[in-house]
């Protein structure tokens, strides 16, 4: 765990690096997530770090030497200090990155033979830039501080699993996107704990042995597979679990393991939640969820008319508001960012806004659609009507559209009678002909 050799007395005990949550870590986090202006005396330094990547083994060493006798030169515990303390640890990293590079041809550091992509377990490496990073990351493979402005580092662009360079080739996890699409949807059943004798006592992600009432290494339990990880593997993280908001309607964020944040993460904008099918019942506990259902019905019906509207095509009036398509094109489909939304109340400003715009075209712009609403036989009134206003009433079997109240008064669907008679009439017309023959 101990990378490099922070001679710890001589720049006032900063622990070596260490996983995210650990105590050893406190220190040397405040240190690393330091915002805020650079010392005067360091701006130069960090200035020449950073535009220097082609800096040699010997400038390194030699930048070092400046660096400690300035962390001599300031106060103990001052904010000073830190920053030369912090600038000390990057430039002995970048020390180690150099001779690393000098014995692997592959290293990035090596421009023209380095790897800038790479394809592994599934996931898409890209190497990415050395910046300074306003937030503090880990490496989700061996958990310890991803020093952004000097170590090279990988980011996966399908699931943004982040890695150090030395640490590539040994991930274990399989990038959260092909999990995702392999398995088409979400774990149904809360916390299906299978237990730690049929795991073998060994964490589910990279296999370590786990103990028992150790304190640091105990079993941690991934709310949403059942399953228990390592301290590396399960960082308590927390996450809205689908399967307790389908459910029991419980959208209190549950401790998850690093790869089920991430596939979480990964699937959460994706519709693949039939809720009437996992849970009909919640619809009618949940009224938000009725009222969602109906819009989207009523968006459902507004989408017929526009997908044949030339005008509409022409202005792309369906697709340049929408971000969330599948709530347009299916009526039962639903994300897990969407019950989110529900939940919050988000989604219904931004459902109404469409319906909105969508009833402007079709009922005041639109000549095309305004010729296409429907009289309402009952009553004859000349004001068109559409299938999907909340008034109106589609008979099943002759698509003909009524005002609710006007079809409700009649026991049978008058249009249905109308076509009825008709029928009997011809067949009358042709029984009266064939007898003439
Ligand atoms: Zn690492
Ligand atoms: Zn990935
Ligand atoms: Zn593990
Ligand atoms: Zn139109
Ligand atoms: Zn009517
Ligand atoms: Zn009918």
């Amino acid at each position: 765990m101990t990378m490099i050799d922070i001679e710890e007395e001589e720049i006032g005990g900063v622990a070596p690096l260490d996983r995210p949550e650990s105590a050893s870590s406190v220190s040397i986090d405040s240190v690393e997530s330091m915002n805020g202006d650079i010392p005067i005396a360091l701006e130069a330094e960090e200035l020449q770090l950073a535009l220097n990547k082609e800096a040699t083994e010997e400038e390194l060493l030699k930048a070092i030497m400046r660096c400690k006798n300035l962390v001599l030169e300031t106060d103990e515990c001052s904010l000073e200090r830190k920053w030369i303390v912090r600038h000390l640890i990057e430039l002995r990293l970048r020390l180690q990155e150099c001779r690393e590079a000098a014995t692997d041809p592959e290293h990035p550091r090596n421009k023209s033979s380095g790897v800038s992509k790479r394809t592994i377990k599934g996931h898409h490496f890209i190497l990415q830039p050395l910046l300074r990073s306003t937030t503090s990351r880990y490496c989700d493979h061996c958990t310890s501080t991803i020093w952004c402005l000097v170590q090279a580092w990988y980011e996966c662009q399908d699931c943004s699993y982040s890695c150090h360079y030395k640490c590539m080739s040994s991930v274990l996890r399989e990038c959260a996107h092909v999990v995702t699409s392999e398995r088409g949807a979400f774990e149904m059943e809360i916390c299906p704990e299978v237990g730690l004798s049929a795991q073998r006592y060994k964490c589910a992600e990279c296999k370590a042995h786990l103990e028992l009432n150790k304190g640091y290494n105990d079993p941690k339990r991934c709310d949403y597979n059942g399953l228990y990880y390592c301290s590396g593997c399960h960082w308590n993280s927390l996450a809205i679990i689908p399967a307790r908001v389908v459910h029991n309607w419980d959208f209190t964020p549950k401790p998850v393991c690093q790869a089920t944040l991430q596939q979480l993460k990964v699937a959460s904008n994706r519709p693949i939640i039939n809720l009437e099918s996992l849970n009909p019942k919640l619809f009618n506990f949940v009224h938000e969820l009725n009222l969602l259902g109906r819009l989207r019905n009523d968006l459902y019906g507004m989408r017929k008319y526009l997908l044949v509207c030339r005008i509409a095509n022409e202005d792309h009036l369906l697709w340049k508001e929408i971000d969330v398509p599948h709530l347009l094109e299916t009526t039962n489909m639903y994300s897990l960012q969407d019950l989110v939304d529900v939940h919050s109340g988000e989604i219904f400003i931004k459902i109404q806004t469409w319906i909105d715009t969508f009833t402007k075209h079709i009922k005041v712009d639109c000549e095309i659609c305004k010729g296409r609403g429907h009289i309402c036989e009952v009553c004859s009134n000349d004001q068109p009507l559409y299938p999907f206003e909340s008034n109106a009433v589609t008979c099943e079997d002759c698509h003909g559209v009524f005002h609710k109240n006007c079809f409700n008064r009649k026991n049978n669907c008058p249009k249905c009678i109308r076509l009825k008679e008709r029928d009997n009439h011809m067949k009358d017309i042709n029984c009266v002909d064939d007898d003439d023959e």
